[in-house]
């Protein structure tokens, strides 16, 4: 018995589809006219194995708009008469170009094989492809051809009865444009499916058949109409509940326009050729070298295999010096601020637990968090800037050899990196990121990048008990070991918690351009915003949780006052949880007072270090103000004194803060972020235990082996 496939051939005018149809169907041609247009339609068929396949030959396209009557009557036979596969013939030798209609058929989400012809040429002039990848990063299956030789016809026609019957790996992958438009798309997607999918089937089966699955239908309706496609858009006009579609769709253009700065065809159309160019990038290689353009140029210097990583870490380099020089002195003014007001608001208030909950548990809860925002601030500038500009699609790019070998994106590097300034940004940076997984995965290991807020509990113990020779090592080995956990637990987390393959992406590669100042503005303003939305609640939840812990009781069992503040905190809650923990932290090297200065870190790292000035009674004001600065020998000094820590103690100390539960303001963004509590819960399960294991592992090793005891 004989299967029947019918397959369209696609493809630009130029690309040699006439010699394919010539070669697949000999002389059994049959040439008519499509119905109402005056564009040639030509039929032909054959038989190759067990089928009889009917060819139809489209009109010849570079797209599958509706400006030409030929894209729509091409675009109309693909969806109208639903053939099993679409053949796809592209010109190698001018790839990018032609590869631009290949994402378009994919949108429309029936089976594409690619035929690439003209391979001889390509080859001649120098292309080299890499099949198997490209056809990976493109979703498509891929056959070379030679039109004029006739070769590559019978692989061809194999290739379309396996993706006819399905057996082919086809996958789903399509363009996945820039978050403002994807945002965009779904929008207007969810109303279409709300307010039309009834009226959608009806349609389809009517006179103005709409032949596609759901989701390939919804999604490609909205992105058409955010085109301004006048072809669906009449179609959406007819249906019940059109109007409220297409009122949504003025509205997405609108922000589009707005927030971009672009028009929303224009978006549509740098989003395809981003996704080519960085298909390309890695599939194509070229023994020599003519015509390029500029943007190629430039990514032949800035994707170097040699230069590209230096080139990319001198940048990153410059961004944290800009963000940590131009944000100190901000900082020190809502530092200032937030003092004031809060001697402000003491002079005003009775003295009394009311004063104390207001001006230490909520201004200075809040204001830990608020004073981080000119560093995030001139990040998410910084960052803004070189993602409009192109360049950080190439870091991505640069990076993702190295990132897969623990199973992650190369997109995935710029949020850890962004974790050695602040975790908050870096989950929220990880929004880039569009395989659910892999995010997931980075905004877990993130807090493994040692961020700012860590440094002042380094230099701190690190003066008080290295020597200065070492003391630039010590640091650096806090670093470094903070980074191979978070590969490791990468790769542990990939393998065991989140598992699945990492497919290939595509990186999209746009083109360069100069960012205009109001997209940049926007972009850092809307991450800022939602940075203090996001803490701010939950933040003052905390703050005030913690203080209630560090206060009560205020007064000893015989109900007096407490002759010390230290002793004061002793008898605390907070004081109470470090003393019941001592006996799981003991085997770090840690007594009650070090438990109790991590349990107040959980506010903020750098915390443990002015509460464990207050636990060893080094009460003298300016000590303390200084030793939040991290330099004084003073403090550090009365540290060692008081705290009888050992350098492998502090050593273990200072590993611990590195790993052991992120701040809350952390903790609460993951948790905005992931829509609930258990991957912030299993955040803050995994890092105490790895923690633990990991101090465990160094002091009882660091007391074996005689080494800083
Ligand atoms: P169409 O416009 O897509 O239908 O393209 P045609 O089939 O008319 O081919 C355009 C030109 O390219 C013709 O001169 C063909 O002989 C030539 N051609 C087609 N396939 C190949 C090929 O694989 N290699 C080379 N070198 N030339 C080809
Ligand atoms: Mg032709």
């Amino acid at each position: 018995m004989k299967e029947k496939i019918t397959i369209a051939l696609a493809g630009n005018p130029n690309s040699g589809k006439t010699t394919i149809f010539n070669n697949l169907t000999g002389a059994r041609q049959h040439v008519g006219n499509y119905s109402g247009v005056t564009v040639e339609r030509k039929e032909g068929n054959l038989k190759h194995k067990d089928y009889d396949i009917k060819v139809i030959d489209l009109p010849g396209t570079y797209s599958l708009t509706a400006y030409s009557p030929d894209e729509v009557v091409a675009r109309n036979v693909i969806i109208d008469e639903k053939p099993d596969v679409v053949v796809n013939v592209v010109d190698a030798s001018n790839l990018e170009r032609n590869l631009y209609l290949t994402t378009q058929l994919k949108e429309l989400g029936v089976p594409v094989v690619v035929a690439m012809n003209m391979a001889d040429m390509a080859e001649t002039q120098g292309i080299n492809f890499n099949y198997q990848i490209l056809s990976q990063l493109l979703g498509v299956n891929i056959v070379r051809t030679v039109g004029t030789k006739n070769s590559g016809t019978q692989e061809l026609l194999d290739e379309v009865i396996q993706a006819a019957s399905g057996q082919a790996e086809i996958t789903e992958k399509q363009v996945r444009y820039i978050n403002e438009l994807e945002e965009e798309i779904s929008r207007v997607q969810d109303l279409i499916a709300e307010n039309s999918s009834a009226t959608l089937e009806a349609a389809s089966s009517a006179a103005e058949p709409l032949n596609m699955d759901g989701d390939y239908l919804s999604r490609w309706l909205a992105l058409k109409l955010i085109e301004n496609d006048k072809d669906v858009i009449q179609k959406i006009k007819s249906l019940s509940g059109g109007g409220k579609v297409l009122e949504q769709v003025a509205k997405s253009q609108d922000h589009l326009r707005k927030i971009v700065g672009e028009d929303p065809e224009l978006i549509v159309v740098d989003g395809r050729y981003a996704f080519i160019r960085g298909a390309c990038q890695e599939a194509l290689t070229y023994t020599r070298q003519d015509r390029i353009s500029t943007t190629e140029k430039v990514d032949k210097i800035l994707l170097n295999r040699m230069l590209g990583l230096p080139i990319f870490l001198g940048i990153m380099w410059l961004l944290f010096q800009l963000t940590f020089t131009l944000g100190s002195p901000p900082m020190d003014w809502i530092d200032a601020g937030f003092g004031l007001l809060g001697e402000w608001t003491s002079a005003h208030m009775n003295e009394g637990l009311l004063q104390s909950l207001i001006v230490d548990g909520i201004i200075g809860g809040v204001g830990g968090v608020v004073i981080f925002l000119p560093n995030i601030i001139l990040l998410f500038m910084g960052i803004a800037f070189l993602e409009d500009t192109g360049y950080m699609a190439r870091a991505a790019f640069v990076m993702d050899k190295l990132m897969h070998r623990v199973g992650l994106h190369g997109k995935s590097f710029i949020p850890m990196l962004i974790g050695f300034g602040c975790t908050i940004p870096a989950i929220m940076a990880s929004r880039t990121l569009e395989n659910e997984r892999d995010r997931l995965v980075t905004m877990l290991v993130s807090p493994l990048m040692s961020c700012g807020a860590r440094l002042p509990v380094y230099t701190l113990l690190i003066a008080a008990f290295f020597h200065e020779k070492v003391a630039g090592n010590v640091l650096f080995s806090i670093y470094l070991i903070g980074i191979i956990l978070a590969m490791i637990m990468a790769k542990v987390l990939k393998k065991w918690v989140l598992p699945g393959e990492s497919e290939p992406f595509v990186m999209e590669l746009p083109a360069y351009r100069l960012p205009t100042l109001k997209s940049v503005l926007i972009h850092m303003w809307e991450r800022s915003w939602l940075y203090l939305k996001k803490a701010g609640t939950i933040i003052l939840a905390a703050s005030i949780v913690l203080w209630m812990l560090f206060t009560f009781p205020t007064v000893d069992s015989q109900g007096n006052e407490f002759a010390s503040s230290s002793l004061q905190m002793e008898q605390s809650y907070a004081g109470r949880v470090g003393h019941a923990i001592e006996p799981i932290i003991a085997p770090l090297g840690f007594d009650w007072k070090t438990g109790v200065a991590l349990v107040a870190g959980f506010a903020a790292k750098e915390v443990v270090v002015s509460t464990m000035g207050t636990l060893y009674s080094i009460e003298d004001e300016d000590a303390l103000a200084e030793a939040e600065e991290a330099s004084v020998k003073g403090f550090a000094d009365r540290a060692r004194e008081q705290s009888g820590y050992t350098p492998l103690v502090a050593y273990v100390l200072m590993l611990f803060t590195l790993i052991y539960v992120p701040c809350m303001a952390t903790v609460a963004v993951l948790k905005r972020e992931t829509n609930g509590w258990k991957w912030p819960s299993f955040m803050v399960g995994y890092t105490l235990v790895l923690a633990w294991v990991v101090c465990f592992v160094v002091y009882q090793g660091g007391l074996l082996l005689g080494i800083g005891v």
